[in-house]
């Protein structure tokens, strides 16, 4: 087993040099993966700090290197990098192919996966083919585990004990690029409790910056319970609709950007009051629905001052008395219990 994983690491790194590789040197690289980091903005130096790159747009020419540099088909594919040809014993073609690549790093740095976006200007074969793919679950990727980015943001996230969540690869590079280094993101994945306590291993504060779309907004509401259970601080950042971080901090400048995230940035609790509230209008069983919604919110935080706070706070935005959410959150507490 221990084997394994170490042949794995070996063959990931290959892979992730390979990349890089023909991303700089190659014809296709540099015509194809070159601009299109730069169009995006990237710098040479950024695209280094997270070792980008491209795999070119022919069936094989990944596994191919790596079969003769002696790497075993069968590693290969545990690896996730090759694809079996169906019906056939032996032989089999490149997962990723014609796409820009993201190495994905564990915490300590090592390359376990890799995400790997289409290009903009695609051909109509690949219309219907998915904007990223990743890695497939390995021995050494589980990607409920993992943040992009945490190898990268540890030291700053300790650093200034705060750490900001966003939801895809390019932004956290474009936030690093502004200077925000203290970033993960999900990967797309609504929040896991393995997640947030690798977060926890760091700082207990954390900001959600989340596409400002309905989907970001429902995604921030969901899951978002468990990370309080977890003890952990929340605020949440949403963007103007259309825009995620790394389109609005290209958009307004790095200090622009900055000044927004101090501006807009709320405590979950206060934010899911605000939207349930404005979801529940004048209707009395509504605003019962979000009583009870925010209460059960506010009891999964562990510390008894916080709740306290809370209490207090949401009481006046629903208008309702303080008491009687304090009465709610303990019968609520015992059933739970
Ligand atoms: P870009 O700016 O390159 O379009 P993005 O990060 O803004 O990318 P989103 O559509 O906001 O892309 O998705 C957020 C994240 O979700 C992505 O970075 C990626 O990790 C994941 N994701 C998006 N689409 C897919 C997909 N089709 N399959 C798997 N993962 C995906
Ligand atoms: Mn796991
Ligand atoms: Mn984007
Ligand atoms: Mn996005």
């Amino acid at each position: 087993r221990q084997n394994e994983r170490e042949s794995l690491y070996i063959v990931l790194n290959f892979a992730k040099n390979f990349y890089q590789n023909q991303l700089q040197n190659s014809d296709e690289g540099q015509s194809i993966g070159l601009s299109y980091f730069r169009e995006r903005g990237f710098t040479n130096e950024i695209r280094q700090k997270f070792e980008l790159g491209y795999s070119l747009d022919i069936w094989d020419s990944f596994s191919k290197e790596a079969l003769e540099k002696g790497y075993s088909a069968e590693l290969l594919e545990k690896a996730g990098l090759l694809i079996p040809r169906e019906g056939s014993s032996s032989g089999g073609y490149d997962r990723f192919r014609g796409r820009v690549i993201f190495p994905i790093h564990h915490v300590g740095g090592k390359v376990i996966a890799f995400g790997a976006r289409i290009l903009k200007s695609d051909s109509s074969s690949k219309a219907n083919q998915p904007k990223y793919l990743n890695s497939p679950e390995t021995a050494v990727y589980h990607k409920s585990d993992v943040l992009y980015g945490i190898f990268q943001a540890k030291n700053a996230i300790r650093q200034l004990d705060h750490c900001y969540l966003v939801e895809g690869y390019t932004d956290v590079i474009s936030l690093h690029q502004a200077g925000i280094e203290n970033v993960v993101a999900s990967s797309g994945t609504s929040l896991t409790i393995e997640q947030i306590k690798l977060i926890g291993r760091f700082t207990p504060n954390v900001t959600i910056l989340y596409d400002g779309d309905i989907a970001g907004i429902k995604a921030a509401l969901r899951g978002l319970d468990l990370v309080l259970e977890e003890g952990l601080n929340v605020n949440i950042v949403l963007f103007p609709d259309g825009d995620d971080p790394d389109s609005y901090v290209r958009k307004v400048g790095a200090e622009a950007f900055k000044q927004y995230l101090k501006k807009a940035s709320k405590d979950f609790i206060t934010f899911k009051t605000e939207v349930l509230l404005q979801d529940a209008g004048d209707d009395p069983f509504r605003l019962a629905a979000v009583i009870g919604e925010v209460v059960s919110s506010i009891v999964k935080i562990p510390d008894a001052i916080k709740r306290q706070v809370f209490f207090r706070r949401t009481s006046e935005m629903m208008k309702v008395d303080e008491q009687m959410l304090i009465t709610e959150g303990n019968k609520l507490a015992r059933r739970l219990s």
